[in-house]
């Protein structure tokens, strides 16, 4: 029987072959048909449309999950057969004449005029929603609609693998213990571990997270930082893994679809649902941050200028904010590596949301998985999740959650894994990451809404970060970093001292950090609103704009967006939407003020946080959700006031 055809919460990962992909999705496709016939032919045809693709989503939810963690030549290729058509379907169904038919004579009956609540909110967004996807256009803008769906899904699937095949591509392997001068033992250490792996002589340097920060930060030999930093920047810029035309065409097919649909650009089209409305909101939100941002800005690199003693190169600034932070607040972010072992974080992360928010997590032995590095947990009453942390070469970058079913979730990262004999141990920054992405799980499993369309993270994009980045704040407050930051070989609570250090050294160029999120959400924005064929190649027309964000000249071949996988490695992803991470960052420090008043392990808090956001999904208008929870619409002061630059 092929494993993907019924829905199993304990999916059995270790029979999903390969060669299931096709027949179990054409299978699927067939019985997602005849659930589309019955739901058109039904009375209530809202409540069989929340359910009537389960299989389907299930199914693809597994595959694309296996082809992110466990990829093989052979299943990308059955993903990459099987995503067309899915795509196909899932579009067609909001272009479905018969299915909109019975949508909106429902939406006549006085049973649809008497729903209240969530189920009313569902058939109003259910309405708008096919309006927005085209369901009132003629039969052939309906056509060209699906011809351009299906054309941004296989153009952006090739966009993301192109960014995993030429990070992959690129390695540098040093065999002069000489040129590794500055670098912390650890990256020594996983530098020569991955030689080994590879069965060369010397330390191998990649261009995956752990690898490249490391030389960026620390290594002294400014041309084989220069080497990294340029290849890093120009991952999917050059052929064989050229993203530079199909950047272009994801724009144009973006804008046309836009056009059609009745909006001015992408960016009016996707933010209709979302909280900031219209582009022009989003760029005026930037805009404000911005100003409020850029003299601080301007001052921090006269600053590090100084203090290197010579005008900085793009490679060098990194490396010289690290020297000067030490010289600052003499903090070396290396000296909390110890105190943050991947297990110890992660069974005090559990403890300090079951005080806050009352849940009770436990491992889980004897469930199938995809890799021997995965443990898998339950949270009492609202499911399971998986937690993948270390980079292979078979899983793509960055971390992430994913639901599989409504009560099953996954957390992923690439962080740095165990070398010599030693527990995994984290950077800050990468114990910031866990606690991120367990925030996006609880979102997605403490949810208690009835409709599964408005469940969990199914919320508007510049809400979906409120819960995940909220919890980020618990990693800088004493009392919630001495319930896990211990010592491995000691058991010692992190020092006093040191963690004056590294409160103070938080704020350290926090004005730069600032302005390179808001050059991301810029660039954004005007690929999507000005950006246009004549302009040219779209990573040079960016570049210009993005030098206005950035601490040091770019060179001319400057290609960040080639690897920008947030706005171009799905059809939608964060395009347009990228201003969502500091929009969601405005909500995040006003709403933990709420903490740091009633105390960190505040249940009350927690209790009225996870009963007005968590629990709530989608149900209602996040604006009300927000002003539930604080009494108030968001105060962006606070995070201006967190990263000292008010
Ligand atoms: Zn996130």
């Amino acid at each position: 029987m092929n494993p993907l055809l019924e829905i199993s919460f304990r999916v059995p990962f270790d029979k999903i072959r390969a060669e299931d992909v096709e027949p179990a999705v054409d299978e699927l496709l067939v019985r997602a048909q005849k659930r589309l016939e019955e739901t058109t032919a039904s009375k209530d045809p809202l409540l069989a449309l929340d359910t009537m693709t389960e299989n389907l989503d299930y199914a693809m939810a597994v595959v694309r999950h296996l082809e992110s963690v466990a990829t093989t030549p052979e299943l990308r290729a059955a993903y990459n057969a099987v995503q067309p058509k899915v795509s196909a379907f899932y579009s067609g169904l909001v272009l479905n004449e018969a299915l909109w038919k019975a949508m909106k004579s429902y939406a006549a009956t006085d049973e649809a005029k008497a729903l209240t609540g969530t189920m009313k909110r569902y058939l109003t967004k259910t309405i708008d929603s096919f309006k927005r996807h085209g369901a009132d256009l003629d039969l052939e803008g309906k056509a060209r609609l699906k011809e351009i769906d299906v054309a941004l899904a296989e153009v952006t699937t090739k966009f993301s693998e192109n960014v995993l095949d030429s990070t992959n591509a690129w390695e540098l392997v040093l065999t002069e213990e000489a040129k590794l001068a500055g670098l912390p033992p650890s990256a020594v250490a996983a530098a020569k571990a991955a030689a080994e792996a590879k069965g060369v002589e010397g330390w191998r340097f990649t261009l995956q997270g752990p690898s490249y920060l490391a030389v960026m930060t620390y290594l002294d030999d400014a041309s084989i930082r220069e080497q990294v930093w340029r290849a890093f920047n120009l991952r999917g810029g050059a052929e064989p893994f050229n993203n530079r035309p199909l950047i272009a065409k994801i724009l144009e097919l973006r804008r046309e679809k836009a056009r059609l649909l009745g909006f001015a650009d992408f960016a009016d089209l996707v933010l209709d649902d979302r909280m900031a409305h219209k582009g022009e909101r989003a760029q005026t939100f930037l805009g404000d941050l911005r100003e409020k941002t850029e003299k601080r800005f301007r001052e921090e690199n006269a600053e590090l200028e100084a203090f290197a003693g010579r005008a900085v190169e793009p490679w060098d600034v990194g490396y010289y904010a690290e020297k000067q932070r030490l010289a600052l607040y003499d903090f070396d972010e290396e000296e909390l590596r110890p105190y943050f072992s991947l297990d110890r974080v992660a069974a005090g992360m559990f403890e300090i949301f079951g005080r806050v928010l009352g849940i009770v997590v436990k491992e889980e032995h004897g469930v199938p998985v995809w890799d021997a590095q995965v443990k898998t947990y339950a949270i009492e009453d609202s499911g399971s999740f998986y937690a993948d942390w270390y980079p292979r070469e078979n899983k793509r970058g960055g971390a992430w959650m994913d639901a599989l079913l409504p009560k099953l979730g996954l957390i992923c990262g690439n962080l740095t894994p165990p070398v010599d004999g030693k527990p995994a141990l984290l950077t800050h920054r990468e114990v910031e990451t866990i606690f991120h992405e367990f925030g996006h799980l609880l979102h997605h499993l403490l949810s208690r809404v009835e409709v599964r369309s408005l469940a969990g993270t199914s919320v508007a994009w510049d809400f979906v970060e409120l819960p995940s980045q909220i919890m980020e704040n618990w990693c800088w407050e004493r009392e919630s970093l001495d319930l896990f930051a211990r010592h491995y070989k000691t058991g010692e609570l992190i020092p006093a001292e040191l963690f004056e250090k590294m409160k103070r050294a938080k704020t350290f160029r926090a004005a730069n950090g600032q302005m390179r999120q808001l050059g991301f959400g810029y660039v954004d924005l005007a690929l999507h609103r000005e950006w246009s064929a004549e302009k040219g190649d779209p990573a040079a027309w960016s570049r210009p704009i993005l030098q206005q964000f950035a601490a040091a000249p770019l060179p001319e071949n400057y290609a960040m967006i080639t690897g920008f996988t947030h706005l171009f490695a799905s059809p939608v992803a964060y395009g347009a939407g990228y201003y969502s991470y500091k929009w969601a960052e405005v909500l995040d420090a006003d709403a933990f003020t709420r903490f740091k008043r009633e105390g960190v392990f505040s249940a009350a808090a927690g209790q009225d946080y996870r009963e007005k956001i968590l629990s709530k999904g989608d149900s209602q208008d996040p604006a009300e959700l927000y002003r539930s929870f604080m009494g108030r619409d968001p105060d962006p002061r606070a995070l201006l006031e967190r990263a000292g630059l008010a």
